[in-house]
């Protein structure tokens, strides 16, 4: 099973992906994750990356279509992988076809501004763990009262200005990709304003929804 799981930042597509994983033997592949783990060994790409990064710009195709075109030649990825973040351009979505991927469904995620701005600005993230909290009043998982709040860290791209960035390359430079998965019939959108275990059930039903063979005439 091959996965794309599209929709702006905040839209809950590492979590969902995550949870996914847990219950299927499929590798979850995050495009964001592999380049901030390049920025935190100090390598070449990470080097390249940060600056984009830190300002919610998109890292150059190139340098992304070859770190995913590696990940997925990798061992893990041959039962099937969900991509998480990528592709966030045209460019990246013909270089996967080009490379011969064949995607089964293409999930998109719809969450309003509003709801994108409220996740983000209040992530924050366990530096032991990485386990991710809410700090937002009504925020869900808020951490636990007990935790120093220097325990947890802000990513630079979860701030106000970076977020409002991130937006506007969502809305330019991504969102034309759902009418480039339509065209080729194999997106489905989920509401992912709801409550994350009823957007696993959406998720899961379309992941197990076979389409019926046309009735002979
Ligand atoms: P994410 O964790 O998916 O929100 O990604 C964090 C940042 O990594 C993005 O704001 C981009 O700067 C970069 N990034 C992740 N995936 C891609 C991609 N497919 N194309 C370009 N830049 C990316």
């Amino acid at each position: 099973m091959k996965l794309i799981f599209l929709g702006p930042p905040g839209a809950g597509k590492g979590s969902i992906a995550q949870r996914i994983t847990e219950q299927m033997n499929v590798v979850q592949i995050s495009t964001g994750d592999l380049l901030r783990d390049a920025v935190k060994v100090g390598s070449e790409l990470g080097n390249q990356a940060k600056k984009f990064m830190d300002t919610g710009a998109l890292v150059p195709d190139t340098l992304v279509i070859d770190l995913l075109k590696a990940r997925i030649a990798q061992p893990d990825c041959d039962e099937g992988f969900i991509l998480d973040g990528f592709p966030r351009t045209l460019p990246q979505a013909e270089a996967l076809s080009r490379a011969g991927v064949s995607i089964d469904k293409v999930i998109n995620f719809i969450v309003s501004d509003a709801l994108v701005l409220e996740r983000l600005s209040g992530r924050r993230i366990h530096k032991t763990t990485g386990r991710i909290y809410n700090v937002n009043p009504g925020g869900a998982p808020q951490p636990p009262p007990d935790m120093p709040a220097d325990d947890l860290f802000q990513r630079d791209d979860d701030k106000v200005e970076a977020i409002a960035n991130r937006l506007v390359v969502y809305r330019t430079q991504t969102e034309p990709l759902i009418a480039y998965y339509q065209a080729r019939g194999n997106l489905v959108d989920i509401i992912a304003s709801n409550a994350l275990d009823d957007i696993i059930r959406d998720v899961e039903k379309v992941i197990h929804d076979t389409p019926t063979p046309p009735a002979a005439p």
